[in-house]
């Protein structure tokens, strides 16, 4: 049996930047894949989009109080500061990612982190005479303080598993419902039409509940996708989004135009297939009705309600997770297990698109007094 003092589940955006301050030789990390940090490597397009100029609680779903005090001990500044010691980050609008490659991160953690055991899948924990008993697939690992780390429950294909919800849930912790996030939707019939378009993007405004986005949506053979769909994704639960395709400027027909097509300056396939799900020819735009320019008025106010989304295999993120009431935001210790923490995408807490999420895994860990 292996018996260490802490004991990190996961090699991934929070295990590693936790074992990273917390060097010791009684320390001791363990993940299921054969290399660390997977969600890493592929991010942002394998230049790890790692943080945003602008992060505030207003990026994140969960707890408002909680999320706050936690981004504020280690923040978007100091992200860059431990990152920039080796030079390695460059900005985008908002956000910052990798100057080279993701490995550049990787490569950074692999240097200070030297106690990893990979394929070591975890299957359950018990806890007996001060001791976390950690059963998994290299045998039982004991330990006195248990860091859970192992992240959400999407793209499976980079190793993900339900085991820090397992765990929370077999020392009393309520998990609040998890769902697939930063994702694409699928399509009611009424939209079908949208699959016609497959692989155009357009910038459009977006408005869910009370958030509003302006970004890149992409058409695709399942139904949308692109940046404004995937933030939408956080904050949608059931009923309509709704649609601004012309988000710069007024509706307006400009009657010397001949056909409606050559009065917008949208892709041709997207006009005619828009025009199509309406109703109406691409006739003279004198010769329209009001009942016609009514509907034409969709452009600007087009009402979709998803028939769900692409999945956790599609999914960036899990939102839900771990109840954050029962968690001590001083030190991420479990209110309800002494020397039991709980870090990164596990927890109730899910971050916007454009880094916040690796932003949050990066301060729950910095945050973990032992
Ligand atoms: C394709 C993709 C791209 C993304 N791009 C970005 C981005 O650019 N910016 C951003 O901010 N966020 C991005 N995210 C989200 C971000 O990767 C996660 O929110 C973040 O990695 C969560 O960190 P974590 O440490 O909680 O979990 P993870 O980084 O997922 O690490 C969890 C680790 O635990 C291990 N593990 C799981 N179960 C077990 C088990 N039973 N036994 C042992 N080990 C186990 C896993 O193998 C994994 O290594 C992206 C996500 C995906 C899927």
């Amino acid at each position: 049996m292996i018996s260490v003092d802490i004991l990190v589940i996961g090699a991934g955006a929070s295990g590693l930047m936790f074992a990273s301050l917390h060097q010791s030789k009684n320390l001791l990390v363990v993940d299921a894949n054969e290399k660390i940090a997977k969600k890493i490597r592929v991010s942002g397009g394998g230049k790890c989009n790692l943080t945003n100029k602008l992060v505030s609680f207003k990026n994140y779903l969960g707890d408002e109080e909680f999320i706050k005090d936690i981004l504020s001990e280690f923040s978007n500044k100091d992200v860059l500061k431990y990152f920039n010691k080796i030079d390695l980050v460059i900005r985008k609008k908002n956000q910052y990612f990798c100057k080279n490659s993701s490995m550049d991160i990787i490569r950074f953690f692999e240097k200070k982190v030297k106690n990893i055991l990979l394929k070591c899948r975890v299957e359950n924990v018990t806890f007996c005479d001060n001791s976390f008993y950690v059963k998994s697939s290299k045998g039982l690992i004991k330990a006195n303080k248990l860091v859970v780390a192992s992240g959400g429950v999407s793209f499976k294909e980079l190793g993900s598993s339900d085991i820090a919800f397992e765990i929370a849930k077999s020392f009393g912790h309520k998990i609040v419902t998890l769902k697939p996030a930063l994702v694409g939707f699928t399509l009611q019939r009424a939209d079908f039409w949208m699959k016609n378009l497959s692989g155009i993007s357009l910038k459009i405004k977006l408005k869910v509940g009370k958030k509003e986005f302006f970004d890149d949506l992409l058409f695709t053979h399942k139904g949308i996708s692109g940046p404004v769909i995937l933030n939408s994704s956080l904050y949608w639960q059931k009923g309509s989004l709704e649609i601004d395709f012309l988000p710069d400027i007024d509706f307006k027909l400009r009657y010397k135009q001949k056909q409606i097509s050559s009065n917008f300056a949208f892709p041709k396939r997207f006009i005619k297939e828009f025009l199509k799900s309406i109703d109406l020819e691409d006739k003279v735009i004198k010769e329209l009705n009001s009942e016609e320019i009514e509907k034409l008025k969709r452009l600007k106010a087009y009402k979709l309600a998803p028939a769900g989304d692409f999945g956790y295999s599609k999914a960036e993120v899990t939102k839900g997770g771990i109840d954050t009431d029962e968690i001590d935001a001083n030190s991420m210790q479990s209110k309800l297990q002494k020397n039991l923490f709980f870090i990164g995408e596990c927890l109730n807490v899910t971050g916007e698109l454009g880094g916040y999420n690796f932003q949050w895994a990066f301060s729950s860990a910095y945050r973990v007094k032992l």
